[in-house]
């Protein structure tokens, strides 16, 4: 791994860039989110001045800090990880885009609170019902209950690729998922996959939105 953060990301640039052309795609229609969890706010900063303008974090506490301390920075800021429904508000004020909506008490409290905000609606791929993300046999019936609310545009599916899978399998599922959402949006056009390990599979399969922590960041401090 490049041993300098500009040169990591300048790393990843690159790759996602000669990614995307090998499958006829415009690195333009992609949008980098850089995962900055359990990184202090000075990482962010150093982000930012090497042109990076998304940010993912996916603890409340952690990121409504951190956005506090940055808040003259132009960023945008992505949730991606798993909400309570308790927060919805609080996370709503900071973050442009949830990438993590997976249930239906998530999504009525998020349409309780006045702005608008980007969401996506989370699929579990796995068979572990904990994890976050839709069960797909729920996914019509969560995709209808979002699109009631005038304050949740809702911009397509979010997935992890499992760890036992290999990666463009787990996407071409995630395809025929956003088909399904798509039949009732179509507007939801986005697709949120693609992460470190696997970003290239994700832009092959289509992906809109990566969200890449170490690749960029290097290794999370311990205990994460
Ligand atoms: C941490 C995290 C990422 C980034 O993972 P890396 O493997 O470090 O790129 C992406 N998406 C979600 C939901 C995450 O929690």
């Amino acid at each position: 791994m490049a041993d300098t953060l500009e040169a990591r990301v300048r790393d990843v640039q690159d790759r996602i860039a000669s990614g995307a052309r090998a499958v006829g795609r415009q690195a333009s229609e992609i949008t980098t989110i850089v995962v900055t969890k359990f990184h202090p706010a000075e990482l962010v900063r150093d982000l930012y001045s090497l042109g990076i303008r998304h940010v993912g974090e996916n603890r409340h506490q952690e990121a409504v800090a951190k956005h506090g301390e940055l808040a003259e920075l132009d960023l945008t800021w992505h949730f991606i990880g798993q909400l309570q429904s308790n927060k919805a508000r609080a996370v709503a004020d900071y973050a442009r885009v949830i990438h993590s909506v997976d249930r239906p008490s998530l999504v009525e409290a998020l349409a309780k609170q006045e702005r608008v905000v980007d969401i996506f609606l989370e699929i579990n791929l796995t068979d572990v019902p904990g994890r976050g993300g839709v069960l797909p046999a729920d996914l019509e019936s969560l995709c209808e209950l979002a699109l009631e609310s005038p304050v949740l545009n809702l911009r397509g599916v979010m997935a992890v690729a499992p760890v036992d899978e290999e990666p463009s399998r787990a996407f071409d599922r995630v395809l025929n998922y956003a088909a399904r959402v798509r039949a009732l949006a179509p507007q939801a056009q986005d697709l949120s996959i693609g992460m470190s390990g696997d970003f290239e599979a994700a832009i092959a399969a289509g992906a809109t939105h990566l969200r890449i922590g170490t690749a960029i960041t290097g290794k999370r401090p311990a205990g994460t």
